[in-house]
Parts: C-alpha cells; sequence; structure tokens
C-alpha cells in the first residue's frame, strides 16, 4: 500500500503545496511545529537518509536549494530548523524521505 505521501504525489490525497518542480515537491505540514513548517519531498520513491545513493546526490543538493529559496519565501532565512528523521527511533513515521523546514519562533534545544 502506498505511503500518504507517494499518494500527495500522485493527487490521491489535497496538500497545502509551496514548491513543486519535475522532482521535488513541498507542501505545508498538517501538525505544524512552529508558525513555519514546510516538508520538502522528492517525488522519486525513496524511504529514508539511509536508502539513499550516490546516484541520488543531485536530487539530495537541489531539496536543501528548494529549502533556502522557501526559507527566504517565507522570511525566515535569519533562524531556522532542515532536518530529517530517519528510522523509527528519530520518530520517523512516514516512510518517504522527507526534509522538515521548520521557523518563525525561537526554536528549543535538538533531542
Ligand atoms: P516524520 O515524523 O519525520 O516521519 O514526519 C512526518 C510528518 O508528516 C509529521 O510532521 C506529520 O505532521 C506530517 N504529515 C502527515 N500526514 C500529512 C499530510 N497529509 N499532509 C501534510 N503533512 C503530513
Amino acid at each position: 500500500m502506498k505511503n500518504v505521501f507517494l499518494r500527495i504525489i500522485d493527487g490521491e490525497l489535497p496538500c497545502d503545496k509551496v514548491f513543486e518542480n519535475e522532482r521535488i515537491l513541498a507542501f505545508k505540514d498538517i501538525a505544524p511545529a512552529a508558525p513555519v513548517h514546510i516538508l520538502i519531498i522528492p517525488k522519486k520513491s525513496i524511504p529514508n537518509i539511509v536508502s539513499v545513493g550516490k546516484e541520488d546526490a543531485a536530487l539530495l543538493g537541489e531539496m536543501i536549494l528548494v529549502a533556502n529559496q522557501l526559507a527566504h519565501e517565507f522570511h525566515i532565512q535569519d533562524g531556522f530548523r532542515l532536518l530529517t528523521n530517519n528510522g523509527k527511533n528519530a520518530g520517523q513515521i512516514i516512510d518517504h524521505l522527507h526534509l522538515h523546514l521548520i521557523g518563525g519562533k525561537q526554536l528549543g534545544p535538538i533531542a
């Protein structure tokens, strides 16, 4: 069965989209942890960071550039967090690679 993010990519579920190109989709997190909380995902099916191969290096770089662009668009370029949860012990609940772009308030310590 397809996970939630693959269903969003395929247009089967709605999302609050903030960026899209042929390779990448970005949308607002449904349960935001901060005033700005955006998820940046590849359209390619990649479960998480440990599944990334050398062939994905350009795609990962582009995802970071998209995060940079969105940080400016949402006026959080002076203070944001860009993170990915890898595996259950890190709290990953959706097995499709995603970067969390979080900002718009004073953020606390990690973990
Ligand atoms: P993670 O714990 O790193 O796997 O993060 C998954 C994130 O996806 C959580 O922050 C959820 O709030 C978010 N999420 C789950 N379903 C949706 C959805 N349909 N649209 C937007 N965000 C979602």
